[in-house]
């Protein structure tokens, strides 16, 4: 028999826990399917979540998992591989095989990093290959940053940078020099940002430390720290599956959504980094927490003008 809950919260990152805690507070009956591989795995630390500075993010998530716990939320180590409109509510397959029932829906998916292809970076990523600020910029302050171009739209991310150190070298790797505008150019310069172009072929580490960028040419440019923006890959096939809307941005095509996160489909729910690619972990939980809030008070609503509050 297909087992049918409240709400099923698709996804077990900051977003997904902190809607189940907030509906398992709220008496909902409320399950977590959560594949368990979160985006800042590869980070030993995670910073700016007031009051969580510096925790682990395994650490963050355990405490969340035994909070949810506390009020009779389940959770299962599982992948929703499918999910169709089901009457007035919803069925989603597992992968393991085993399908489940809802009446609404929170898909907190969260989003893919897809690193550009230079040998050796994808091994130092979330260590000193880095892609923002906020999250390590202090912890590497003053150290020799290097700035890996993916998109003209890099000159903001060796801007930003700049705010953590006063040595900072973009290399352009494959954006020409012609896609740079006046604007970036001046603004580099006020910011002493070295600007190299040329392919980067290799990222060089020595005793598990990145220690600089191999050019094409040879050239070696001794760094410690290489910032680099992957391409967001928002994890939204089963929003789209629902036919949800989505709306492009130069971060990937993310859900249309209210302010609470309700997509264009009635019922289904969106938060953090499925939402939108700035969602921090603080505005991730944030985001889960106004949606489950929401749907709590919707699905009551609901019911009392139907005559079933039972
Ligand atoms: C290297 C790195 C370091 C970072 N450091 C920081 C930091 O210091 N501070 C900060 O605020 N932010 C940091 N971030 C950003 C942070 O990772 C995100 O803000 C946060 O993970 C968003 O939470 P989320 O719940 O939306 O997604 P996630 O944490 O990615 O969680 C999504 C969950 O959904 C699961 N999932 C996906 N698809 C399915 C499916 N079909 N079925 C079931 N489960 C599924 C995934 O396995 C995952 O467990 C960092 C990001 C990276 C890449």
């Amino acid at each position: 028999m297909t087992e049918t809950y409240e709400v099923i919260v698709i996804g077990g990152g900051a977003a997904g826990l902190s809607a189940a805690l907030v509906l398992g507070r709220s008496r909902r009956r409320t399950l977590v399917v959560d594949a368990g591989e979160p985006r800042n795995a590869p980070s030993a630390h995670m910073q700016g979540y007031l009051s969580r500075d510096g925790m682990s993010p395994a650490e963050f998530l355990a405490i969340g998992r035994e909070e949810i716990a506390r009020y009779g939320v389940e959770l299962v180590r599982d992948r929703a591989v499918d999910v169709t409109k089901d009457g007035s509510g919803f069925t989603v397959a597992l992968e393991s095989g085993r399908g489940v029932r809802a009446r609404r829906l929170v898909i907190a998916t969260g989003l893919r990093d897809e690193l550009p292809e230079v040998p050796g970076l994808a091994e130092r990523f979330g260590r000193d290959a880095l892609h923002c600020p906020y999250c390590h910029g202090w912890e590497v302050r003053d150290r020799a940053f290097g700035v890996l171009a993916t998109t003209p739209l890099s000159v903001h991310q060796a801007l930003m940078v700049s705010q953590w150190s006063k040595d900072v070298t973009f290399f352009l790797h494959e954006v020409d020099e012609s896609e740079l505008s006046d604007d970036d150019l001046r603004r580099l310069a006020a910011a002493e940002v070295r600007v190299v172009p040329g392919t980067v072929a290799e990222v060089l580490v020595e005793d598990d430390r990145l220690t600089g960028v191999r050019l094409a040419d040879g050239s070696e440019h001794a760094r410690e720290v290489l910032f680099v923006a992957p391409r967001a890959v928002p994890q939204t096939d089963l929003l789209q599956r629902l036919g949800a809307e989505l709306t492009e941005t130069p971060f990937g095509a993310y859900p249309v959504v209210d302010p609470t996160g309700l997509t264009t489909v009635p019922g289904v729910w969106t938060a953090g980094n499925a939402m939108g690619f700035a969602e921090q972990v603080i505005n991730a939980a944030a985001g889960g927490y106004r949606a489950a809030a929401t749907i709590n008070g919707e699905l009551l609503m609901t019911d009392l003008d139907a005559g079933d509050a039972s």
